[in-house]
């Protein structure tokens, strides 16, 4: 008996299937502590391994869309492995995360690789390959930036599903770490959405705001803090919508609801962001369609909460989102 790898759609909340958070792999979590199993996957010639370089890796595009191009685990570069999971078919999949330095395209011999990002790939990719990259992407930059033992300073070793890592010389564990973030659709007593655009962005490129939660602090708590904070708002009505991964280097956005009484003037912080206002549903899509105002990606639940609250799909806008978008 295993957790199925799909949550049943009706119980994913008023956000839907965000397209992070979508899988098709069972983690079979209850095979990690197999050594033994883990080395007897990984020398199974059908196992297919998702090779990570710098939260990335191989894809190809078929009919109009992106899917994965795995390695077997002969052909995959030496680097950190972990188990991902098993399919229906009981095919063990992992994850490789690759040294900096090895050639992204030295394992495959396919000429119409390319390399998939979750920004750009995230919502167009299949459930199972969504979930197998923002998967292993997780525990490819966890494993990069976490090698050391944070109570004596020894290096780490993984273990052999890679799933956690364990000091030699004082024997503790370590788990992959999350940095819990809240996301929030502020909304004034006439429906109207609060965007604000970051101070390092360009113009136009604007989105809800957000902020990582504090040690000792709700996530409730954090929404409220951080749209006072940035743009002198208050809010109440705190409610809870949906949440994805974010995994670039390990974010967990929960997103909220929020809303603001009327009558208070936006006063923003300008060491963080460069203007913020309301928009109305009728004002966001006339500055998309003029080209003075560019959402961000389809793949991030920031998108999802703004096309929530106007009750369908917009246009991305001018201007690509390059930058790190949550
Ligand atoms: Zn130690």
């Amino acid at each position: 008996m295993s957790v199925p790898a799909e949550i049943d759609g009706s119980d994913v909340g008023p956000l839907g299937r965000l397209a992070l958070s979508r899988s098709a792999v069972d983690r079979a979590t209850q095979r990690r502590s197999d050594a033994e199993w883990i080395e007897a996957a990984w020398a199974d010639p059908r196992t297919r391994v998702v090779v990570v370089h710098a939260s990335q890796a191989l894809g190809r595009t078929v009919d109009g869309r992106p899917e994965l191009v795995f390695a077997s685990a002969a052909d995959a570069p030496a680097g950190t492995r972990f188990f991902l999971g098993l399919d229906d078919d009981e095919v063990a999949y992992f994850g490789v995360s690759a040294p900096a330095e090895a050639e992204p395209w030295a394992w495959s011999s396919r000429a119409d690789a390319e390399l998939l990002s979750l920004r750009v790939a995230g919502a167009l990719l299949s459930d199972r390959d969504a979930g197998l990259l923002t998967h292993a992407i997780a525990l490819a930059n966890w494993h990069d930036t976490h090698t050391h033992c944070p109570k004596c300073g020894a290096a780490t070793v993984p273990a052999p599903a890679g799933h956690l890592t364990v000091c030699p010389v004082d024997g503790t564990e370590h788990f992959p770490r999350l940095d819990p973030a809240v996301i929030m659709l502020v909304t004034d007593p006439e429906d109207r959405c609060l965007l604000a655009r970051n101070a390092l962005w360009p113009k136009g490129r604007m989105s809800v705001l957000a902020g990582f939660v504090e040690p000792g602090e709700s996530a409730e708590h954090a929404v409220a803090r951080e749209v006072f904070e940035e743009t002198a708002i208050t809010v109440g009505h705190i409610r809870y919508l949906g949440s994805q991964p974010w995994p670039m280097p390990r974010s967990l956005m929960l997103g909220f609801q929020a809303a603001a009484p009327a009558g208070q003037q936006i006063t923003v912080d300008a060491d963080e962001i460069g203007e913020a206002r309301w928009f109305t549903r009728e004002q966001m899509r006339a500055a998309i369609d003029a080209g003075e105002l560019a959402l961000a990606p389809t793949s991030s639940i920031a998108r999802r909460l703004i096309e929530f609250w106007y009750g369908g799909e917009l246009p991305d806008g001018a201007g690509a989102w390059t930058a790190p978008a949550r």
